[in-house]
């Protein structure tokens, strides 16, 4: 790890506390090292942040921890599964904001499973075809909200099954977010606490190219990293993602190219399919010029509807042309499943379904 806590931005809440933080903390009470790493433990590894809970820690200490404040900064207001038994949470946060995390089980076997997590309430990005960009943002997500998004779901899925994969796909553009997404990075992938692998989390950008090179650099390249592509043009990325008029393909494909790769892992590349949009056989061939002697694998995702846009998927027979198109130039391409459509928990597509954003006196 190369990132050392005095390089991260102070933790927003105690949940966002390192072991070494915690440690500082408690030698102020007068209390031994190792008090500060069960504190965290309790938190990161057994999912407690109730200090009356912390069963062996001594009762001065548990009513010094009463008094840091250590209310969950996110609740459940409400979680929904699928059929496929994919679960959406609904969250809430003490300012009355809402975001959605998505438990996403493998399909063969469900104790298995991916967890979607938002990084920001909305995004600033602006993308056309994406709800969440269609709503503005509303404000950044703390450290501490966005790790807590794990550890709340880890607890809803209980003892049997865990979650081994962390992806930034939910609501937001975590690179815009990046002190916060970084020291969340570095809790979720702590050992001593959920031990996420770091090939296990992705962080998916729309391509904002200088927190691109910052991320390889503080992570060595070994946070796995998605890039939202959808198009290989410039006039057209520009027209649906306005990031593309800042950092154009050619800067994009160069950040790629000089992130810090390890030996055998890939870019993630996302391609959300858009009817007469981007889905022409000479997009196929293009993709594989631009994307050239960079290792990639492209993930294609079929649009999910917004309300906001007359934008839709083209059929499946198209979808499937398009990836052989892809795959008959060598690329490895795979075709994403919508998963539990019958919670509109897709991910990537999450956003302000149904319920209410706001408390009612908010
Ligand atoms: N802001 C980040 C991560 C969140 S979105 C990013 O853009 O990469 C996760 C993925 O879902 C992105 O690839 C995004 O472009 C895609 N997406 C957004 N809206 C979608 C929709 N309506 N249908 C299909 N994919 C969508
Ligand atoms: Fe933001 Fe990603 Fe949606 Fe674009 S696709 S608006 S970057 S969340």
């Amino acid at each position: 790890m190369k990132l050392s806590p005095d390089r991260l931005i102070p933790p927003s809440h105690p949940i966002a506390r390192l072991p070494s933080e915690w440690v500082a903390r408690v030698s102020e009470w007068g209390e031994p090292a190792y008090r500060g790493k069960q504190i965290f433990d309790w938190i990161h590894r057994q999912g407690v942040l109730d200090p009356d809970e912390m069963s062996n820690l001594p009762k001065s200490l548990r009513a010094r921890l009463h008094e840091e404040g250590m209310g969950w900064p996110v609740e459940i207001v409400s979680s929904h599964e699928a059929a496929d038994r994919t679960r959406k949470l609904l969250l809430g946060m003490p300012d009355g904001e809402r975001v959605e995390t998505v438990l996403i089980p493998q399909l063969n076997d469900d104790s298995v499973v991916t967890q979607c997590i938002s990084s920001q309430v909305g995004c600033a990005m602006g993308c056309v075809f994406c709800a969440s960009g269609v709503a503005g943002l509303k404000r950044q997500m703390s450290d501490g909200e966005i790790v807590a998004q794990v550890l709340l779901g880890r607890r809803e899925l209980g003892p049997d099954r865990r979650v081994r994969n962390v992806v930034f796909m939910g609501m937001g553009e975590p690179l815009h977010n990046y002190d916060a997404v970084a020291r969340a990075l570095v809790l979720l992938t702590h050992p001593d606490g959920l031990d996420l692998s770091k090939r296990r989390v992705t962080v998916s950008t729309s391509g904002l190219v200088k927190q691109i090179d910052q991320l390889g650099r503080d992570f060595n390249g070994q946070v796995q990293l998605a890039i939202s592509l959808h198009a290989v043009r410039d006039a057209a990325r520009s027209k649906i993602m306005p990031v593309n008029r800042k950092h154009g393909l050619g800067e994009l494909t160069e950040a790629l190219r000089r992130y810090p790769l390890s030996k055998r892992q890939r870019i993630t590349i996302e391609y959300t399919l858009i009817q007469g949009l981007n889905d022409s056989p000479r997009d196929a061939r293009e993709m594989v010029d631009l994307l050239k002697g960079i290792p990639v694998k492209v993930n294609l995702i079929p649009m999910n509807p917004i309300s906001a846009s007359d934008l839709r998927a083209p059929d499946q027979s198209h979808v499937l042309r398009f990836q052989e198109e892809l795959t008959r130039r060598g690329l490895s391409v795979f075709v994403r499943k919508t998963r539990g459509d019958d919670v509109a928990a897709a991910c990537g597509q999450l956003a302000f379904h149904g319920e209410s954003r706001r408390s009612p006196r908010a």
